[in-house]
């Protein structure tokens, strides 16, 4: 551990500092051990130097006569902002703290924290978004399990292939992943996990009895759903890491809820990035997530997030949230009476969570009364409500005795730590009251002193003070010291005065010390048993706080709605149709210039092959009605004038050249591998959204491939928007039943001018050209440039004519044809040249 110079022995603090630092190592063999000593966090040898790397720290030696190793440390109060950098950069860190021990000479120390990216709990290491860590163990198939030790939010789930399991991982942004040895042991697999996730290879048990065991303990039985070894590893290892890293407290976690992937609409990583869900291309780009994010708490935006990453199949529970929308929009008293209370709250789920661990702080006690305060407030303004609105009600109902006991016992503005003092009300606790009284009475006569002493000692200016090292003293200047009593003792002189102090006023001062001492401890056991009557709440607690998030969700997509002047779509059988449909983010962008359009797939055109110039707009019309499609599954409105819309079983989107540089592979290479997963995924229930395929590689084999591929959807029965810029593909309109072509309007300006208008309208048929030249010519190309271009075009447009001459004339069939057909054919052959 420590590679340092010279022969010598250790000195014992080093000793001490190697021994926790093996000890740490156990659970996290890659953690860094900052160690207090005064008033620094240090780092020794080769932490010092990685230390002094991750963290610009400067690098010293900490030496002895015969010993020498590197060493850096941090202030004790710049720890938080450190721990911060170093667990973003996915580094663990294990905190010992140096605790007094009189007489012995060297200092006694403790690990206090262990923290890892996936399981802080502290509120100012996190973000207010969700922090999953993750597990993946194998078996037939993946399983995977996911806790956010925040919350205590636990879930599990078995998926078939490695695919489905990585846009899981990825939909919820694990911050730390552990694999099981069968999977980190390959070292294909582990390379491939480590691209692209933070994985952690710490030694999480992935034992199946030990993982039965400590299912057991925290749960108080091995639950039925986790049906395969590997889940029961999966989940086993989360728990066994986190109670390592939450010292052994997993309170908060209280049921695993196994969640069936095909469950809901699937939904790629390269669909949620491509419509930028979560995360926009640009920085100062916005997501779907920032327009629909009119939650008010932190629960509710993570609850939003989740319906996004998973929107719904079943038609009954879609329309159960249509409903609590509708009825949001339609009262908006009602809404803002919600939105209203549900500012004044605080994050509940986490609240919940830490007390049931008991780890809550005054202060967050103090906070989950303010906030449990609304909660019959918010179940009274929610009387008369069906559905969604009324489970919420009754969730949100349950629970006044806790309010009143915390009420009761706590102070209004409880101090930030235990062992202030100043924490329990008056009148709470008998004997804590007496204490106090005894106290203050003792207070009240240091307060008369000053004037009884005046008198008695017609000393006019005789003062009283307090500090903390001589603690109460009389203070009398330097004129009147030859009327001090004799009962009066010196203890401090000043150049012009001098202190004094009386028995009896010690006598006091020890008195109030004994009281405060007394106070503070029973105020600490008050507390801890309030704290633990309230663990004894935790489950309605968090039921209560699952509710808020709900009702926050529901009326921040009414709001919404009813801002934008969004509508209620309708599920159809099989058919999507859309009128005046906007993009909701664009839209935002745009303000009143966004230029509505029609969308319907249908039996007649159940793929649309959209044409049109660069920058008409293409792109966005194919988003909208994904993101309507997404919008409608979640349960919200959607940005049309009408819209009905089937329930899609998934969305694909090959959309824009995203690079994969990390992984090495050309766009060429990442577009096919999504194309290909699109291909094997699309069902009749699908909806395809495809924007150029094939521009990766030379123009006949992208034409062939997206061919090919529109055949392929076209045979599997899928929705499919394509956008392309191969003009052959148009022609199979009329030869496919189900293809309609459409295009976004533009308009050459005056003849010469070499300009293009684009009216973002999308109509029928198909683009007479792509007017790829003149939107170069727009963007600034110098003119001999996009003159020669032109020209070069117009040759290579007969080429392709001469091309499609060729294939028509191979495929024809000469024994079967008459010469009347062949004569016309001729004729229009000469006519199209
Ligand atoms: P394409 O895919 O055809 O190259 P995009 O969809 O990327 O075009 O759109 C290009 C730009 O045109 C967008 O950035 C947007 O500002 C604007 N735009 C697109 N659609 C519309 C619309 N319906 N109304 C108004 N502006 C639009």
């Amino acid at each position: 551990v420590l590679k340092g110079t010279g022969s010598g022995a250790l000195p014992p603090m080093l000793e001490q500092y190697v021994r926790m630092r093996d000890e740490v190592a156990e659970g996290l063999p890659h953690a860094l051990l900052l160690f207090q000593v005064g008033d620094f966090y240090e780092t020794f040898g080769e932490d010092a130097e990685r230390a002094a790397r991750l963290l610009g720290l400067a690098l010293t030696h900490k030496s002895s006569k015969d010993f020498s190793t590197p060493m850096a440390g941090i202030p004790l109060r710049a720890l938080d902002s450190h721990v911060e950098r170093l667990l973003s950069a996915g580094v663990c860190v294990a905190v010992a703290d140096q605790f007094e021990e009189p007489g012995s000479g060297l200092m006694e120390r403790k690990v206090t924290q262990l923290l890892t990216p996936g399981t802080v709990t502290e509120e100012r290491h996190l973000g207010a978004d969700e922090n999953y860590l993750a597990a993946v163990a194998t078996g037939e198939g993946y399983a995977l399990a996911l806790l956010d030790v925040s919350t205590g939010e636990f879930r599990c789930a078995a998926f078939h292939t490695r695919l489905a399991l990585y846009d899981e991982l990825s939909r919820c942004r694990a911050r730390e992943v552990l694999l099981a040895p069968e999977l980190s042991g390959n070292a294909a697999l582990l390379a491939d996990f480590q691209q692209r996730f933070p994985v952690m290879l710490s030694p999480a048990s992935f034992d199946e009895a030990r993982s039965r065991e400590e299912l057991a303990q925290t749960l108080g039985e091995v639950p039925g759903s986790l049906s395969s070894s590997a889940l029961v590893r999966a989940c086993g290892a989360v728990l066994g890491y986190a109670r390592m890293t939450q010292q052994g407290q997993l309170d908060m976690v209280r049921r695993v809820v196994r969640f069936e992937p095909g469950a809901h609409m699937r939904l790629s990583d390269a669909a949620v990035r491509a419509l930028e869900l979560f995360q926009a291309h640009t920085p100062q780009g916005r997501t779907l997530t920032d327009v629909l994010c009119q939650t008010r708490t932190a629960g509710g935006r993570r609850r939003l997030r989740a319906w996004l990453r998973a929107p719904l199949l079943d038609e009954l529970s879609i329309r159960a949230r249509l409903d609590s929308v509708e009825a949001l929009t339609r009262a908006p008293d009602l809404r803002g009476g919600v939105r209203a209370l549900l500012y004044r709250a605080h994050d509940l789920e986490r609240l919940a969570a830490r007390v049931a661990t008991r780890r809550a702080a005054p202060r967050e006690v103090a906070a989950l009364a303010r906030t449990l305060d609304l909660l019959p407030e918010a179940a009274a303004l929610l009387s008369g409500q069906a559905g969604l609105l009324a489970g919420v009600r009754e969730r949100l109902g349950a629970l006044p005795d806790v309010v009143t006991r915390i009420r009761a016992a706590l102070v209004d503005e409880p101090p930030l730590r235990l062992g202030e003092g100043g924490l329990i009300r008056d009148g709470f606790h008998a004997e804590l009251d007496t204490l106090r009284a005894e106290a203050l009475g003792h207070r009240a006569w240091l307060a008369e002193l000053e004037a009884s002493e005046r008198i008695r000692t017609g000393i006019g200016n005789l003062k009283v003070g307090f500090t903390g090292v001589f603690g109460y003293y009389l203070e009398v200047t330097g004129p009147h010291l030859s009327k001090v009593p004799a009962d009066y003792r010196q203890i401090a002189t000043l150049k012009d005065r001098a202190r004094f102090t009386r028995p009896d006023l010690r006598e006091r001062e020890r008195e109030i010390a004994r009281l405060e001492a007394a106070a503070g401890r029973l105020e600490l056991e008050v507390f801890t048993e309030l704290r633990a009557s309230l663990a004894a709440h935790a489950e309605a607690l968090s039921e209560a706080a699952g509710a808020l998030s709900e009702l926050d969700v529901l009326s921040a997509l009414a709001e919404v709605a009813a801002e934008a002047g969004w509508i209620r779509p309708e599920t159809t059988g099989g058919d999507l149709r859309l009128t005046q449909a906007r993009h909701p983010v664009v839209e935002r962008s745009l303000g009143g210039r966004f230029v509505p359009n029609d969308v319907t797939l249908d039996e007649r055109g159940r793929l649309v092959l959209l044409t049109g110039p660069n920058m008409a707009g293409k792109s966005t019309y194919l988003r909208t009605a994904a993101l309507c499609a997404l919008l409608h599954q979640i349960g919200s409105f959607v940005p049309a004038d009408g819209a009905a819309l089937p329930v899609y079983d998934a969305i694909h989107t090959r959309i824009g050249a995203s690079d994969d540089l990390a992984g090495g592979r050309s766009t060429f290479m990442v577009e096919m591998s999504e194309l290909a997963a699109i291909l094997h995924g699309a069902t009749a229930r699908s909806l395809v959204i495809l924007d150029e395929i094939g521009r990766g590689t030379s123009t006949l084999d992208g034409l062939a491939i997206a061919q090919a591929a529109l055949e392929h959807l076209h045979g599997a029965g899928a929705h499919t928007l394509f956008a392309t810029h191969y003009f052959e593909l148009t022609r199979l309109e009329g030869e496919w039943p189900g293809l309609r072509n459409l295009h976004v309007a533009a308009e050459e300006d005056a003849a010469g001018s070499g300009g293009l208008t684009f009216y973002h309208q999308v109509v029928p048929g198909a683009a007479r050209q792509s007017y790829g030249v003149e939107v170069a010519r727009l963007a600034g190309l110098p003119g001999p440039v996009t003159t020669r271009a032109a020209r070069l075009l117009a040759a290579l447009s007969t080429q392709g004519d001469d091309t499609r001459l060729l294939r028509e004339l191979g495929a024809l069939d000469l024994g079967r044809l008459t010469p009347l057909q062949a004569l016309e054919l001729l004729h229009r052959w000469q006519r199209e040249a």
